[in-house]
C-alpha cells in the first residue's frame, strides 16, 4: 500500500497537479497506528501538509489545537515578535514525565552543577530541542512540523510510549514568525492551479526584502549569542532554562542541492568547542543516513557548511555542552521546481525533514547516556579549566557611557553569565573604572568558556574560509574599556536583580542646561528636543563649568527665549531625561573656562527629518539595521523611500539621507536628484559600497586603493579557496580618532574598534585634519583578514566628508550598526545626521 501511494504520489508531480492526491501518510511512518482523536492537520488548518505554504497563524492554530487533544503535549507562549506573533514552544513528553516535569527539570540542570556529578543517568531523560525555519522563506521545515507535531501526539506503540519516556522535546515550530508569514503570504499569492515548476515563474522570485528575515530585516540566525531581538530573547531563555543535549535548525539551501546534515567542514571548527561534539555530532548523523537512505534521499555533509561563529543556532550549543544540528534542505521556494535532480516539490523537501527532525529524537534515544554524560563532563572540563584560570575575572565599563556598558551586562544576564558590580571606582591597568557603569565577570563559574567566546580576541586560524564573521569580540563590539584581573579583589555584590538605569535633571535652572554626548541614549534625547521645537546647540570645544569638566559635543539648552517657560522646560526635560537614562546638569551661570556658553563655538542643532532608500539594489540587512536603530533604540522617525519611487519623491523636506551599502547599481536618476538635493544644503550618508556608487557618478572624489591580487601556482581546484580567502567575511579593526571632530563628539578614548565586512578602501585625504578616523599601522584586533587586505586597510580610511554646494556627502566605508548589537559605533550615524551641518 504505501509503495503503490508513493508511486501515484511521484506520478501525479509529473503531470504537476500533486494536491489531488497529496495524503499525509506521504510523510509518516507507515507500520503503525494513530490515535483517531488527535485531529490531523487538514482536519484543523483545511489543506494538506504541503498543499499550501502554512501561515503561521494556522501553525499555531493547529499547534493550540494539538496541546489540549493530546496529554502528550502542553504549549507556552514566550513573548512576541515585534508584529505582534506569539512565540510559541511545545513541550512534548510522556503524560508520566509531564507530572513531574519540574523535577526532571531540575535533576537536568544539576547534571551540569557540581552536585550532577554523581546522578544516575539510568533513568534521566535527554532533552532535545528542536526548531523550524528561522529563515522565513526556508519553509520545509514549518511545514514539516504540522506532521510532526501530529506524529508525536497520535503516534501508538510500545517504540514512541519508550521515547517519550526517555525523552523532553523541546519543539518550537516557527523560528521567525513574521518572516514564515510574510514568505507564505507570497508563495501562495502567486500559485497557480496548475503548478508551476519553471524557474522563471514569479512564484520562485520574492519581491525585496524576501521572507528571509524578520521584522526589520534581521537574520534571525546570527542573534543567538548577541540576543538582541525578541525571538531570539524567547529561544536563548527557553535554552538556558532547560540546557537542551541536542539543539536541531532545520534550513534550506539552494534548489540543485540535495540535503545537508552536520557535522561540517572539519577544519572550520571553532577551538572552543571539543572534538568529542563533532565525533557525537558525526554519530547522530549516522541516523540521519540511515532515514534518508531509506526513503531514497540523497544528502551530504561534512562540506560547505561550517561550525565556527557561535551566534548561529547550530554552533551557539557547541560551547555549552550541547550538540547544535545544522540541516540544509534543497529549496523548492514556492510549489515545486525543476531542479538538476529532477522536480523538487515542496512535499518532498517537507518529508526530508520530517525524516530527520524523527532520525533526531531516534538518535537521542539510542545515545541518550552517552549524550548526558558528555554534557556532565564538558562542565566537570569548563569548571576544572576555570578554577585554574591565571585571569580571575574581566571588568569592563565605560565611565562615561553607563547604558552601553548596561547592554553588555544584559547580554551576559540573558546568557546567564554571573556579574559583579565593581566595589568602588578604581583603575585597573592603567583605565579608569566607575563604580555603576562597570561590571566585574568572575571566570571561575559554569559558563566560564561561553565568556571566553564572547570576549576573547583572536587573529589566527587554521582556515580562511568562514561562512559568516570571524571577530565579534564584544567589549570591542560596545566600545567599553576592559582589562583582565589577576584576582577578585574589585569585585562588589554579585549582581542578581538587573535593573534598567534611571535618570533625571539634577535641579531647576533659569539659565541653561548641559549634558555631554556620551551616553548611549543622548541622540533620543535630542531628537526628543528638538522635536518640540526647544533650541539646543552643541559645544565644539571642552570647558569647565562649576568645578565639573565638559567634553566635545556637550549638549547646551538655554532656558531664555524657549517656547516653553522654565518651569515647564525643566519639567520636559527632566521627563526626556528619564526615558533616555541620561542626567541633565542645571547650570546657573554661562561663565567657564575654556568656551562660555554664549561663545560662536556652540552650533546651533537643527531638527532633523531622515530619509532612507531601500528596496532592490540596496542590502536589506544594512538598511534594516538602521531603521531598527531609529525606530526601536532612539525612537526616532525615518522615512524608508523605495528604489521604485524615489525619483517621484519631493526630497526637500528632508536634512539627511541615508544610503545603506548598495547590491549592483543603482538608478543613474537618484545620484542625479541626490546631487541636486545636497547642492542645496541636505547632508547625505553612504555606507560601504555607496561609496563607490557616490564616486562614480561624481558626489565625491575620493580615491579608492585596489588590490592587483593575482592567482600564482593555484590549480582550478584550489580557484575558490583562493578568492574565498581574500573575503572580509567579519573582523575588527582598530583606528585612532581626532577627537575634535564632529563625527567622534561623544568618544572619550582616543581608538575606538571598527567592524568591516567589505573590501572596499579609502586613501586618506593630503590634508591630515579631514581624516577624523583613521586605521592605525597595525590595524587588526579581532577576526580574519588576508595579508594582502590588511596591507590596503593600513593607515586607510573609513570615513570621509565632502561640502557640495551648501551640503555634504559623507561616507562611511565600515558598518556602525552591524546586527545591533555593535552599540560602540551607533553614535557615529547620529554624528554625522546631527552635526553634519558642523563638519
Ligand atoms: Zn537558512
Amino acid at each position: 500500500m504505501k509503495k503503490l501511494l508513493l508511486f501515484l504520489f511521484v506520478a501525479t508531480m509529473q503531470i504537476s497537479t500533486a494536491q489531488e492526491s497529496l495524503d499525509l501518510n506521504y510523510y509518516l511512518p507507515q507500520n503503525i497506528t494513530y490515535d483517531p482523536s488527535i485531529p490531523k492537520p487538514a482536519d484543523v488548518i483545511g489543506h494538506e501538509v504541503g498543499e499550501w505554504h502554512v501561515t503561521h497563524d494556522k501553525l499555531m492554530f493547529y499547534m493550540q489545537t494539538l496541546a489540549k487533544a493530546s496529554d502528550r503535549i502542553t504549549i507556552e507562549n514566550r513573548g512576541e515578535t515585534y508584529e505582534g506573533r506569539p512565540i510559541l514552544l511545545l513541550t512534548v513528553t510522556s503524560p508520566k514525565n509531564h507530572a513531574n516535569l519540574e523535577q526532571i527539570r531540575q535533576a537536568h540542570l544539576a547534571l551540569t552543577d557540581n552536585n550532577g556529578n554523581n546522578a544516575s543517568l539510568e533513568n534521566m531523560p535527554i532533552v532535545v530541542y528542536q526548531g523550524f525555519s528561522i529563515h522565513g522563506n526556508e519553509p520545509s521545515g514549518a511545514n514539516a512540523g504540522l506532521a510532526y507535531a501530529y506524529y508525536l501526539a497520535a503516534a501508538q506503540g510500545p517504540e514512541i510510549e519508550a521515547l517519550l519516556d526517555q525523552e523532553i522535546i523541546l519543539m518550537d515550530p516557527s523560528f521567525n514568525p513574521d518572516g514564515l508569514q510574510r514568505f507564505a503570504y507570497w508563495a501562495n499569492t502567486n500559485k497557480s492551479k496548475n503548478l508551476n515548476p519553471d524557474g522563471n515563474e514569479r512564484e520562485y522570485h520574492e519581491v525585496w526584502p524576501g521572507g528571509r528575515t524578520n521584522h526589520y530585516w534581521f537574520d534571525m540566525n546570527r542573534d543567538w549569542l548577541p540576543v538582541q531581538l525578541p525571538e531570539s530573547r524567547a529561544r536563548i531563555e527557553s535554552f538556558h532554562k532547560w540546557m537542551p543535549n541536542i539543539l536541531t535548525d532545520h534550513h534550506e539551501m539552494g534548489t540543485n542541492s540535495s540535503f545537508f546534515f552536520q557535522p561540517g567542514e572539519p577544519t572550520r571548527v571553532h577551538p572552543l568547542t571539543p572534538k568529542i561534539n563533532q565525533e557525537l555530532t558525526a554519530e547522530i548523523g549516522s541516523y540521519h543516513a540511515k532515514a534518508l537512505d531509506k526513503i531514497g534521499s540523497f544528502y551530504y555533509s561534512e562540506e560547505n557548511y561550517d561550525d565556527y561563529y557561535y551566534g548561529k543556532g547550530s554552533t551557539y550549543p557547541d560551547v555549552q555542552g550541547s550538540i547544535g544540528i545544522l540541516f540544509e534542505q534543497g529549496s523548492s521556494r514556492g510549489h515545486i521546481q525543476e531542479s538538476d535532480n529532477g522536480l523538487l516539490t515542496f512535499p518532498f523537501t517537507i518529508r526530508n525533514q520530517f525524516t530527520t527532525a524523527l532520525s533526531t529524537i531516534e538518535a537521542a534515544k539510542n545515545m541518550r547516556t552517552k549524550i548526558l554524560s558528555y554534557q556532565r563532563d564538558f562542565y566537570k572540563d569548563t569548571r576544572a579549566n576555570a578554577a585554574k584560570s591565571k585571569t580571575k575575572a574581566i571588568v569592563f565599563g565605560d565611565a562615561k557611557d553607563a547604558n552601553k556598558t548596561w547592554h553588555l551586562a544584559e547580554i551576559l544576564n540573558r546568557q546567564k553569565i554571573k556579574f559583579h558590580e565593581l566595589s568602588k571606582d578604581a583603575t585597573i591597568n592603567g583605565v579608569a573604572y566607575k563604580k555603576g557603569s562597570s561590571y566585574v565577570v568572575p571566570m571561575d563559574q559554569k559558563n566560564n568558556r561561553l565568556i571566553q567566546a564572547m570576549f576573547e580576541k583572536r587573529t589566527t586560524f587554521t582556515d580562511s574560509l568562514f561562512y559568516d564573521i570571524s571577530g565579534w569580540t564584544f567589549p570591542m563590539a560596545f566600545n567599553v574599556d576592559y582589562s583582565e584581573m589577576g584576582s577578585l579583589s574589585n569585585a562588589g555584590q554579585e549582581i542578581t536583580d538587573f535593573k534598567p538605569l534611571t535618570g533625571g535633571v539634577d535641579a531647576m535652572s533659569n539659565y541653561a542646561y548641559l549634558f555631554e554626548w556620551n551616553e548611549y541614549y543622548t541622540p533620543k534625547a535630542l531628537n526628543r528636543i528638538l522635536n518640540k521645537d526647544i533650541r539646543a546647540k552643541v559645544a565644539k570645544s571642552p570647558f569647565t563649568l562649576e568645578g565639573r569638566q565638559y567634553d566635545y559635543g556637550t549638549i547646551m539648552v538655554p532656558v531664555q527665549n524657549q517656547e516653553m517657560d522654565p518651569k515647564a522646560l525643566y519639567a520636559f526635560l527632566d521627563e526626556v531625561a528619564k526615558e533616555s537614562r541620561i542626567n541633565i546638569t542645571s547650570v546657573g551661570t554661562g561663565l567657564t573656562k575654556g568656551i562660555d556658553l554664549g561663545s560662536n563655538d556652540f552650533d546651533l542643532i537643527k531638527k532633523q527629518e531622515v530619509a532612507i532608500l531601500v528596496g532592490n539594489g540596496i542590502s536589506s540587512y544594512d538598511a534594516g539595521e538602521i531603521w531598527h536603530l531609529f525606530d526601536q533604540r532612539y525612537d526616532m522617525k525615518i522615512t524608508k523611500i523605495d528604489t521604485e519611487y524615489f525619483t517621484r519623491a519631493d526630497l526637500s523636506r528632508y536634512t539627511a539621507i541615508i544610503v545603506p551599502s548598495t547590491r549592483g547599481s543603482l538608478d543613474k536618476k537618484i545620484a542625479e536628484q541626490i546631487k541636486d538635493w545636497v547642492s542645496s544644503g541636505g547632508t547625505v550618508i553612504g555606507y560601504k559600497n555607496a561609496a563607490e556608487w557616490f564616486n562614480k557618478n561624481e558626489l565625491t572624489k575620493f580615491t579608492f586603493k585596489k588590490d592587483t591580487l593575482l592567482a600564482k601556482n593555484i590549480s582550478f581546484e584550489q580557484r575558490e579557496k583562493f578568492f574565498g580567502a581574500q573575503e572580509t567575511g567579519g573582523a575588527i579593526f582598530q583606528t585612532r580618532l581626532d577627537r575634535s571632530h564632529p563625527i567622534n563628539f561623544g568618544y572619550k578614548n582616543n581608538t575606538l574598534p571598527m567592524f568591516r565586512d567589505t573590501n572596499v578602501y579609502i586613501e586618506p585625504s593630503k590634508d591630515s585634519y579631514n581624516n577624523p578616523i583613521q586605521y592605525t599601522n597595525d590595524p587588526l584586533l579581532s577576526g580574519y583578514v588576508s595579508e594582502e587586505n590588511l596591507k590596503l586597510l593600513k593607515n586607510s580610511v573609513p570615513f570621509q566628508v565632502n561640502r557640495m554646494g551648501r551640503g555634504r556627502v559623507i561616507v562611511f566605508t565600515d558598518n556602525t550598526n552591524f546586527r545591533a548589537f555593535w552599540y560602540g559605533t551607533n553614535k557615529l550615524l547620529m554624528n554625522a545626521i546631527f552635526f553634519g551641518q558642523s563638519m
